[in-house]
């Protein structure tokens, strides 16, 4: 095989674009792919490499002359992989699975291919309208009223992570406050969410010039299953309010991180309503089970929210990364978020006639990723989607079947979606709270030192939680199994042993 770059410093030479150069080195690429797929099972998921480990394997300095594609991937497979944390290996269950499949990788391979740079209508139009018939299907699946249709009235577009989601649309609220209450009042101005909230909703609070004493994380609990409750939103907002504050914000999750809880978005609607704020739904997880009839409750009232967002990277079988967001007002986006530079200028955008993608995000640049949705819509239906989902739902099931039929254990919240959360509950002898969160940090700890499963935790109501997320696309029953006997044998030596886990 011959080098990816062919001269040595003469340009004659050089083609970094050869299309036979392409052809050869791009199917070496996809079956060193292939292989990895097929391999992936037997890695360890955690990656074990020291800080720094990389740095002593590769040279000081790039290479001066060329290097050929066999020597790269070689050094792939000695320096890269062991550093690597399989996140498609099927026994990965930690934070919330990043799913994948061939459609989207045929997708992407197109998108890559044609590295359009779509921020105008015109700088590709296939690019922008595939885009909104792509997020308009997604909405009919998802059963969302027309009025975040572009079909209805409201529009969506594909932002990169919901970080980006949620920091145009808290920008979008906030300029429609300042043309309300005059631009003075950005100290004035209070968002809300809740303590289970996605930890980016603060960073993109400050991104947006939120004062900090103004980002209300609101408690939750054991009690309300760490959902938002609507009763506490009121007060705290009515507080707020009499003490001269301006509401802006709330931000709802349907499928928190932690949990997988579920905020009421109905009652929520009401105190947003009320009080003229903007209400978000951050649906990164959980929304996409939402394309399935039974699940598609947790989006009731949805009709009544400003926005919604949700990451096919997580559930939908779509590469990272993906982020869509549907709005209900697209024009608040624009005039927040619209530049108008001469370079960009041209006829169909000064009509007003096209949806220039550029005016709904934060970059100028955007890719065409579009194309990794609609592959994956066309080539599976979304019976088959549905089939996806219900299959995760179902393994994850059959995991907390297991933990519930264990007595050393206990499920610590319910179970809406993939994910279970649980933990050891020592019950022979008396141990204190720090003492148990301390045996399920070690539990972990040791399964994951195994490289034969990959899980994460969390701390919720002040307790130290083990996840058990389901739906790394390769997953498939016995790797279910397989986890919860390794848990089991852990919990085994753990509890006979109570001081330390040999591994
Ligand atoms: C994962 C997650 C996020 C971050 O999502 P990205 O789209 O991957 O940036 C935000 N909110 C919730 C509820 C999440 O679960």
């Amino acid at each position: 095989m011959g080098s990816l770059g062919s001269g040595c410093g003469n340009s004659r030479h050089f083609k970094p674009l050869d299309p036979e150069e392409f052809r050869a080195q791009a199917h070496q690429m996809v079956d060193f792919i292939a292989d990895y797929y097929k391999q992936v099972e037997t890695y360890p998921v955690l990656s074990q490499v020291q800080p720094g480990y990389l740095r002593a394997c590769l040279p000081e300095s790039a290479p001066y002359r060329p290097e050929p594609l066999d020597s790269i991937l070689m050094d792939v497979r000695s320096c890269i992989m062991p550093g690597m944390t399989h996140w498609l290996s099927p026994s990965f269950f930690a934070f919330f699975p990043a799913t994948v499949s061939t459609a989207a990788f045929l997708g992407e391979m197109l998108c890559t291919c044609f590295n359009s740079v779509g921020f105008t209508w015109l700088a590709s139009p296939a690019a922008t309208e595939l885009e909104m018939v792509v997020m308009d299907w997604l909405a009919r699946m998802l059963k969302l009223p027309k009025s975040f249709m572009f079909a209805g009235t409201g529009g969506g577009v594909i932002q990169n992570t919901t970080s980006e989601s949620i920091l145009v649309t808290l920008v979008a609220a906030r300029d429609r406050a300042f043309d309300a209450i005059g631009i003075e009042s950005l100290r004035k101005l209070v968002v809300y969410g809740s303590d289970q909230t996605h930890s980016t909703f603060t960073k993109t609070c400050k991104l947006a010039g939120i004062h900090p004493c103004n980002i209300r994380s609101i408690p939750t609990s054991f009690h309300t299953h760490f959902a938002l409750s609507h009763v506490l939103l009121r007060k705290v907002v009515e507080a707020d309010v009499a003490a001269g504050l301006v509401p802006l914000y709330v931000c709802a999750t349907a499928g928190t991180t932690s949990t997988a809880a579920v905020d009421p978005i109905e009652q929520i609607a009401d105190v947003a309503n009320e009080y003229g704020m903007w209400l978000h739904v951050d649906a990164a997880y959980g929304g996409s089970a939402c394309i399935c009839p039974e699940f598609r409750h947790y989006l009731n009232g949805i009709e009544r929210a400003d926005s919604l967002s949700l990451s096919p990277h997580k559930w939908l079988l779509s590469y990272l990364d993906c982020c869509c967001l549907w709005v209900k007002e697209p024009g608040s986006l624009v005039r927040a978020l619209s530049t108008d530079p001469e370079y960009l200028r041209n006829g169909p955008s000064r009509s007003g006639s096209v949806v220039d993608y550029k005016d709904w995000q934060v970059g100028t640049g955007r890719r065409f990723k579009s194309l990794r949705l609609w592959l994956v819509l066309r080539s599976y239906g979304v019976a088959n989607l549905q089939g996806h989902i219900r299959s995760d739902v179902r393994m994850a099931g059959l995991f907390e079947g297991f933990v519930k039929s264990d007595r050393r254990f206990e499920v610590v919240a319910p179970r809406l979606f993939a994910l279970v959360c649980f933990r050891v509950v020592p019950r022979r002898r008396r141990v204190g709270p720090g003492e148990a969160d301390a045996m399920n940090r070690k539990l972990l700890e040791w399964v994951n030192s195994t490289g034969r499963v990959y899980m994460t935790h969390t701390v919720v109501g002040g307790v130290y939680v083990l996840r058990f997320a389901v739906g790394a696309t390769l997953t498939e029953e016995r790797h279910v199994v397989a986890a919860w006997n390794l848990i089991r044998e852990g919990a085994d030596s753990l509890l006979k042993n109570a001081h330390s886990l040999c591994t």
